[in-house]
């Protein structure tokens, strides 16, 4: 299934999403959250849910969740990119934090903020997570995952690299995009056999595929959640390719009306201009 979080005027609501169409859930359902923590007991019912369609073009998409839990991305988990950065390659994990202040909807601009000069775009794969756990083998990963999404975790890099956390660098307000949709889980068996393209005004900068990570998501959940419990509504960024805006020489980043598409196959695309703060 895919799943929205909209706004028409007012009111806030989700939907399925069928072809161009949504098929809007009733209120009982709560929010996209409350979806996520009762899936196993609601599954059945949200996919029956029968209603008067509404056009996909005709309403505002918000972030799927537009409030995550804990956000959290790993780096340099690409070979093409970590040649790109000139970094070593990991031989560990190397993660860090986006704040959920960062949330953004799939189509709501990307602020360029009076503070940085060096925004850049990071096409990846955005895991959710559904029941989560603590110390989740490697092999009961799959069971933790709600759904999968298409992302831009971007990066203001002149903060990023001005001290050795990344941080405050990913946490600008907007920077952390997400969407169009949640696809749940069930639909993505495997979600390691993706291709995920970046395009900026229409130029491919980045096109490559899950396939490629270094540590996969199974690892990934493996490797974290010996540290923190994940909870249901974690999201997780899980590393881009090759081909960001850092490593072309020279260097080009983000300018205020540039428009910014991540798409995944399966899990469609995310698409919003970049606007510069006022
Ligand atoms: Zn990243």
């Amino acid at each position: 299934m895919r799943l929205v979080t909209f706004s028409q005027g007012e009111k806030v609501a989700l939907g399925r999403v069928e072809g161009e169409e949504i098929i809007p859930l009733p209120p009982q359902f709560g929010s996209m959250m409350d979806l996520i923590i009762r899936w196993p007991q609601v599954r059945k019912q949200v996919a029956e849910t029968a209603g008067r369609p509404i056009s996909l073009g005709s309403v505002h998409l918000l972030p799927p969740l537009p409030r995550p839990g804990k956000i959290l991305a790993i780096g340099l988990n690409y070979a093409d990119h970590v040649r790109e950065t000139g970094a070593a390659m990991p031989e560990r994990q190397i993660w860090f934090c986006k704040q959920p202040t960062a949330a953004n909807g799939p189509n709501d601009p990307i602020v360029l903020p009076k503070a940085s000069t060096k925004v850049d775009y990071e096409a990846e794969l955005v895991v959710v997570i559904g029941q989560g756990g603590r110390a989740i083998a490697r092999e009961d990963a799959r069971a933790s995952v709600f759904g999968y999404c298409a992302g831009s975790d971007v990066s203001a890099r002149d903060w990023q690299m001005a001290t050795s956390q990344s941080m405050l660098g990913k946490s600008f307000d907007t920077h952390a995009p997400f969407g169009p949709w949640i696809t749940t889980a069930d639909e993505s068996p495997d979600p390691h056999t993706l291709g995920v393209r970046c395009f900026v005004n229409g130029d491919k900068r980045q096109d490559s595929n899950t396939a490629n990570l270094v540590f996969n998501v199974w690892d990934q959940i493996a490797h974290v959640s010996q540290v923190m419990t994940l909870e249901p509504g974690d999201l997780i960024y899980t590393g881009t390719p090759g081909g960001v805006g850092m490593g072309m020489k020279p260097p080009v980043y983000l300018k205020g009306g540039d428009l910014v598409r991540v798409e995944i196959d399966r899990l469609g695309a995310i698409e919003a201009f970049c606007r510069k703060e006022e």
